[in-house]
C-alpha cells in the first residue's frame, strides 16, 4: 500500500469539514479529501482516481487562511 503524505486543513469558520490535500502515489495528481475529523482523512482510502492508498497526514493547517 503506497503511502500519501497530505497536508490537512481545519474546518474554516462556516464549513464543518476537514480537508485534505495529497499527492497520489498510484496516478501522480493531487486529490482532496474530506472528513469530519482529522482522524477520519488518515488511513486507507479510495482515492479520486479509484486507487487505494495509505493517507498520512504529515502537515496540518488551521483554518480560514492563516497559520500558513
Ligand atoms: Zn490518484
Amino acid at each position: 500500500m503506497p503511502s500519501a503524505f497530505a497536508s490537512a486543513y481545519a474546518p474554516a469558520p462556516g464549513r464543518t469539514l476537514w480537508a485534505a490535500v495529497y499527492a497520489c502515489p498510484q496516478c501522480g495528481h493531487h486529490h482532496l479529501a474530506r472528513g469530519r475529523a482529522l482522524e477520519a482523512l488518515a488511513g486507507i482510502r479510495r482515492a479520486r482516481c479509484g486507487r487505494r492508498v495509505w493517507v498520512v497526514i504529515a502537515r496540518r493547517y488551521r483554518g480560514g487562511g492563516e497559520g500558513r
